[in-house]
């Protein structure tokens, strides 16, 4: 059985609109997943009945704030299976969530201990570790890419080291869309004695993140990339080891007790939530998880790459088009440029198109560098995307090399 995706753009309107007089054809959801109507419904009704501070209040509207977050909690906690809400933290993204953990390690890092990440992180899971190195003495290692885009798993093996702390790897390339094998990442980084976080912000709509299947110790997702608002997301965490970790960031909220001669903490996941949350923002992200489950994740996997193999093999056709990286499982992202254009330029025109895509370094600079390249157009189509905008991007890319061809000749197109 497969899940009916024809009238799923009704629950996005603003796929409606014309750009530059041409119907918008929106293919970065990458970068961010348009909000279906559900979820702007869910944080109105927030927003309009029961907009107070939670936790602390004992009026009714923050005994019904409150609740409605912890609900938001533990439908989370279902959404990756965790074993227990206690095991989800909100965070404003997966940027906050990894630099969060990585300021929690801080204290239990020594002078020789090792991170490894992986030279294809997105910045948000590179330079965080890398600082946190260079403040405790750690050292700080990447494993490199094949050819193809493709985790060198050889390297990796081979820097497990007794001093390997902690394991950070993407489970899918967000420039190249490379799905990473994290299974046997977990179970080797465990077999050597070292901690595994998973950065999930591209992997949410490829796959169901199971927690406690894939074994990992952290993971970290952001809530705009799979249709809930920006300023959201989650660090989830093994419960055991978010007892042990020291909190990152200090305040109101996050306290069992003060006094003049010290503080002690609540338990997790309190104790890394400092401050007033964001309760809409957290309530309306719990009304995305649950609407994706509605379709089912895995036929939104399997329409996503459907739409992504139409581009590959249409994209693949242009002689002008290169497109970077090779993996045999790519999921989510299509990257490429177009020989003699600079991918700012692509991006732009097809923009002129109504064809939105993202052009740059895509916050992947130490991949790009690996690849000798400094930018890419980057294609990410989501389930309510169809076959005959990919057709469009295809159109338009052909025109944009005609013209610019026609230019270059001298002649008008
Ligand atoms: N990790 C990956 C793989 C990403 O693609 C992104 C965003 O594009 C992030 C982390 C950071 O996400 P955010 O900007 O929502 O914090």
């Amino acid at each position: 059985m497969s899940t009916d995706f024809s009238a799923v753009r009704e629950d996005f309107p603003i796929l409606r609109q014309k750009v530059n007089g041409k119907s918008l054809v929106y293919l970065d959801n990458a970068a961010t997943m348009q909000m279906p109507l559900r979820v702007m419904e869910a944080m109105e009704t927030q927003q309009l009945s029961r907009h107070a501070n939670v936790h602390r209040g004992i009026h009714y509207l923050s005994e019904s704030s409150t609740r409605e977050l912890e609900n938001a909690r533990d439908a989370l906690a279902g959404f990756i299976n965790a074993r227990s809400s206690t095991e989800i933290i909100f965070t404003s993204g997966a940027s906050q969530s990894l630099n969060m953990l990585a300021q929690s390690f801080v204290s239990g890092l020594g002078l020789g201990d090792e991170i490894l990440v992986t030279v294809m992180e997105h910045h948000s899971n590179f330079v965080p570790w890398q600082q946190l190195c260079l403040r405790t003495g750690a050292v700080f290692r990447a494993v490199p890419v094949t050819g193809n885009g493709e985790l060198d798993m050889n390297a990796f093996r081979a820097m497990l080291t007794p001093r390997t702390r902690l394991v950070s790897v993407t489970y899918v390339s967000n420039l190249l869309g490379t799905v990473n094998p994290v299974r046997e990442i977990v179970r080797s980084a465990h077999d050597n004695g070292s901690l595994v976080c998973l950065d999930c912000a591209q992997a949410m709509r490829h796959a169901r993140l199971d927690v406690q299947e894939l074994d990992c110790d952290f993971a970290a997702f952001s809530g705009h990339k799979i249709g809930g608002p920006t300023g959201t997301g989650v660090l989830y965490g093994r419960l055991e080891l978010l007892e042990k970790l020291p909190p990152a960031c200090f305040g109101g909220g996050m306290v069992e007790r003060v006094t003049l001669e010290g503080t002690t903490f609540a338990a997790p996941p309190l104790k890394f939530e400092t401050g007033t949350p964001n309760i809409t923002g957290n309530i309306g992200l719990a009304a995305a998880a649950r609407y994706l489950d509605a379709f089912g994740i895995e036929y939104i996997a399997e329409r996503e790459n459907a739409l992504l193999r139409r581009a590959v093999e249409l994209l693949s056709a242009l002689p002008e088009v290169e497109i970077v990286g090779h993996p045999q499982n790519r999921s989510g992202v299509l990257s490429f440029n177009v020989r003699c254009l600079h991918c700012f330029d692509v991006a732009s025109m097809l923009d002129r198109l109504g064809i939105a895509v993202r052009s740059g370094h895509h916050c992947a600079q130490p991949l790009l560098d690996a690849m000798g390249l400094d930018g890419t157009v980057r294609v990410s189509p989501a389930f309510y995307n169809t076959f005959e905008e990919i057709d469009a991007l295809a159109e338009g890319l052909e025109r944009i090399i005609r013209v610019t061809k026609g230019a270059r000749n001298g002649k008008h197109s």
